[in-house]
Parts: C-alpha cells; sequence; structure tokens
C-alpha cells in the first residue's frame, strides 16, 4: 500500500465527514465550483502579490490595483467560473472590504516576510506522508518563527478555537519536525469580521497534534481496508457537492 498522503484540508474533511473525505480523497470526484472558496483564492493570490512590491508601497491602493488582474487570470484558470458570479460588481466588492479588513489587522509595509504559499512536508511515519502550504511564514532577525493563515470566513466562536488551530499546529509540527525550531507563534487572520487568533504552540500541543494525526490515519486506513465510510450529516451537508449521491440523503 503505497503510503498515505494527509493535508491539513483532507485531515478535516475526515473529521468533519468520512464520506465527504471518501469523495474527494480516494474517489477524486469533481466538484461545483464553490465561490466562498473561489474568493478566498482570490484574497490569498492579491495577499501574496502584494509582497512582491517594496515595503513601503504595500497600501490598500496597491492591493486593490492587483485585483482586476488576479481576477482575470483566475477566470482564465477556472472554467465555468464566470458564469457562476452574477453581478461583478457586487463580487468586486466583496474582495475590496476582505482587503480593506486586511490592512486594519496588519501593516505590510513594516515587515518582510520569509515565505509566502511555502509547501512543507514530512514523513509522519514510513505509511503516512504529511504535507501542506503555508499562507505565509515570517522568520525574525532573532530566528523566531511566526507562522500566518489568510481565513476569508469569520473566527470561531468562543470554544472553537481548538478546532480552528489544528491546522496551523499540524504546521507548526511539520516545521518543528524538519527544521528543529519551535515556531514562537501561529496567528489566523479573519478577514471576515476583522479578528486576530493568536496562538504560542508547546512542545506538548505539536506532540499531542503528532499523536491525534497518528490516531486519524490509522482511523482513515480502517476505513480504506474495510471499505467503511460514514456519513455524518451535519449544516455543511447544505453546501456539499455530493448530497444527490451521499447514502444519508437516499431517497
Ligand atoms: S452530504 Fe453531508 S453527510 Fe453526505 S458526504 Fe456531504 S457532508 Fe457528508
Amino acid at each position: 500500500m503505497n503510503p498515505l498522503r494527509l493535508s491539513p484540508s483532507r485531515v478535516n474533511d475526515y473529521l468533519n465527514c468520512p464520506q465527504l473525505y471518501k469523495y474527494r480523497a480516494i474517489d477524486l470526484l469533481p466538484e461545483e465550483i464553490s465561490l466562498d472558496a473561489e474568493r478566498g483564492t482570490l484574497v490569498h493570490t492579491i495577499l501574496e502579490r502584494l509582497f512582491d512590491a517594496p515595503a513601503p508601497t504595500r497600501t490598500p491602493e496597491l492591493a486593490f490595483a492587483l485585483l482586476p488582474t488576479s481576477w482575470e487570470e483566475q477566470l482564465i484558470a477556472r472554467p465555468g467560473l464566470r458564469e457562476k458570479v452574477q453581478n461583478d460588481k457586487e463580487w468586486i466588492d466583496r474582495v475590496r472590504a476582505l482587503l480593506t479588513t486586511y490592512f486594519t489587522l496588519e501593516s505590510p509595509a513594516t515587515f518582510e516576510p520569509t515565505e509566502r504559499e511555502v509547501h512543507v512536508e514530512v514523513n509522519l511515519t514510513e505509511s503516512i506522508y504529511l504535507h501542506g502550504y503555508i499562507d505565509r511564514l515570517d522568520i525574525a532577525p532573532s530566528g523566531e518563527v511566526r507562522i500566518v493563515d489568510y481565513k476569508t470566513g469569520k473566527s470561531p466562536k468562543p470554544g472553537w478555537e481548538e478546532k480552528a488551530l489544528f491546522q496551523l499546529w499540524i504546521y507548526a509540527f511539520i516545521y518543528w519536525r524538519t527544521m528543529g525550531v519551535l515556531p514562537k507563534l501561529l496567528q489566523l487572520i479573519y478577514l471576515g469580521n476583522g479578528e486576530l487568533l493568536r496562538n504560542a504552540p508547546t512542545e506538548a500541543d505539536l506532540l499531542r497534534t503528532e499523536k491525534k494525526l497518528i490516531s486519524i490515519a490509522e482511523e482513515i486506513v480502517y476505513s480504506i481496508e474495510n471499505v467503511s465510510w460514514r456519513p455524518r450529516p451535519s449544516r455543511l451537508c447544505d453546501w456539499c457537492s455530493f448530497k444527490n449521491i451521499c447514502p444519508a440523503f437516499a431517497k
């Protein structure tokens, strides 16, 4: 059996609904275009490109100026997206609003990121390959590492922060394991409501994350070997591309 490939997104899929994981990771079924996901991609692209410019020029005006070209490129790369966006002005206004919120949370003219959209990977065990893409990695002159992730949605409600942080603990674990440096700070930037979620990970957090990942991987392998995928209906079903074939909704 090939090593199991895990990423924060696929882990999240399995935790939310094993049946959804199967459709995405095993069957590789195509999905309907999600406007929320496409909007997120566009904002991520613009924030990545913003840092190509010299620091003092990283202003909201520059971010807005990057919007038309980035959007045109995305439309070309994603057939079918053009037809999905019914109101161009509303779409652009929403993206501008998210970018405006970004500048209330950070001052990109005051620092240099070390990496953007960086791929990180590690063999968790001989049979588990773990990888992901970090939106931004900032390493201070002192050597302190900050891992940053942009979200175009809203911050989690009280009590749900750990679930949100799990993705960044995975990145921090990979970084720690591969570079031998424990990241100092994890930062989730929620552009949907202008909130930051920060966490200073400890070795205990990352060891707990490793244990949890191995346990999830074992569950996935069990599901594969036994062809056993439990659907787990939730409010996510309203956005699921596979509702019409899902056993949980069979007539
Ligand atoms: S419709 Fe709901 S239960 Fe079915 S696969 Fe999608 S998320 Fe899972």
